[in-house]
C-alpha cells in the first residue's frame, strides 16, 4: 500500500490492474476463486470515470467502452486471486430489447451464484440518483446478501452543503437503510480514499484491520481531505 501523504489511502493492487477478458454469459467467468469487487451504474453516471481514477490507467476503462463490450462483463486482475469487474450499464436507450432482456438474467446469475463477489460499488449521479435501476439492484443484491457502497458520483457539481444534504436525503430512503454510501468525484477525487479502503477491506480482510476508521468511513468527517 502507498502513503505519499498521511491522509491519502491508495490500495496498490488496483494500479497493477490488467484487462483480463469480456464474458456475455456467466459460464465464461473466470474460475471462481479468490476475491472480486464488481461496479455497475445506470450508463453515463461515470463509471468509466471511476475505473480511470482508481485504476490510474485511462486505458483501462477505454477497453470497456470498445463497441460491443459495453453490455459484457469486464474483467480486470488485480494481484493473483484479485478481481475488479465492471458490470453491464444499464439504462443505455440504443440497445435493442432483445439484448437488453439478457443482461438481466446474466446480472442476476453473477449476483446470485459468483462465490469470490466481495461486494459491489454502485455509481450514481447525485443530481438523479437511485433511479428504478438502481432500486431494482439494490433490492436484488440485499436479497442476494451482497454488500453495496454507493458512490454519490459528480459531486463536484454541487455545492458541499448541498451534497451532503443529499446524501442525507438519500439514508433516509427506507430500501437505503443498511447500504453504504459516500460522496464521491471520479473528476476532482473527492472522496478516492475512501473508496480505496472499501475495496481494500473487501479483497484482502487484513487491510480492514490496518485502517480501522473504515468503520466509520462513511460520515463525512472521518478523514479530512474531503473536509475544508
Ligand atoms: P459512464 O457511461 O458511466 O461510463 O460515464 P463516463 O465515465 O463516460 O462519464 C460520463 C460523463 O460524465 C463524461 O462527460 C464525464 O466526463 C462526466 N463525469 C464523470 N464523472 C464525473 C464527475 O465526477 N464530475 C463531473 N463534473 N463530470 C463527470
Amino acid at each position: 500500500m502507498d502513503h505519499t501523504n498521511p491522509n491519502s489511502f491508495r490500495f496498490a493492487p488496483l494500479r497493477r490492474a490488467a484487462y483480463r477478458l469480456s464474458v456475455t454469459r456467466a459460464e465464461q467467468l473466470p474460475a471462481d476463486d479468490g476475491a472480486e469487487v464488481a461496479i455497475a451504474g445506470r450508463s453515463n453516471v461515470g463509471k468509466s470515470s471511476t475505473l480511470n481514477m482508481l485504476t490510474e490507467r485511462r486505458a483501462l476503462a477505454r477497453v470497456s467502452r470498445t463497441p460491443g463490450r459495453t453490455q459484457a462483463i469486464n474483467v480486470f486482475d488485480l494481484d493473483p486471486g484479485q478481481r475488479l469487474v465492471d458490470l453491464p450499464g444499464y439504462g443505455y436507450a440504443k440497445v435493442p430489447e432483445a439484448l437488453r432482456r439478457s443482461w438481466g438474467p446474466l446480472l442476476e446469475q453473477y449476483l446470485r451464484r459468483r462465490g469470490s463477489l466481495r461486494g459491489l460499488i454502485l455509481v450514481m449521479d447525485i443530481r438523479h440518483p437511485y433511479g428504478p435501476h438502481d432500486a431494482d439492484l439494490i433490492a436484488f443484491a440485499a436479497g442476494c446478501g451482497r454488500p453495496v457502497h454507493v458512490l454519490l458520483n459528480k459531486a463536484d457539481k454541487l455545492s458541499r452543503g448541498a451534497a451532503i444534504q443529499e446524501m442525507a436525503r438519500l439514508r433516509r430512503i427506507p430500501e437505503l437503510h443498511g447500504v453504504a454510501m459516500q460522496l464521491f468525484s471520479a473528476q476532482s477525487g473527492l472522496g478516492i480514499d475512501e473508496l480505496h479502503e472499501r475495496i481494500a477491506s473487501w479483497l484482502t480482510p487484513e487491510a480492514e484491520k490496518e485502517t480501522p476508521a473504515l468503520a466509520g468511513a462513511n460520515s463525512e468527517s472521518s478523514k479530512g481531505g474531503e473536509d475544508s
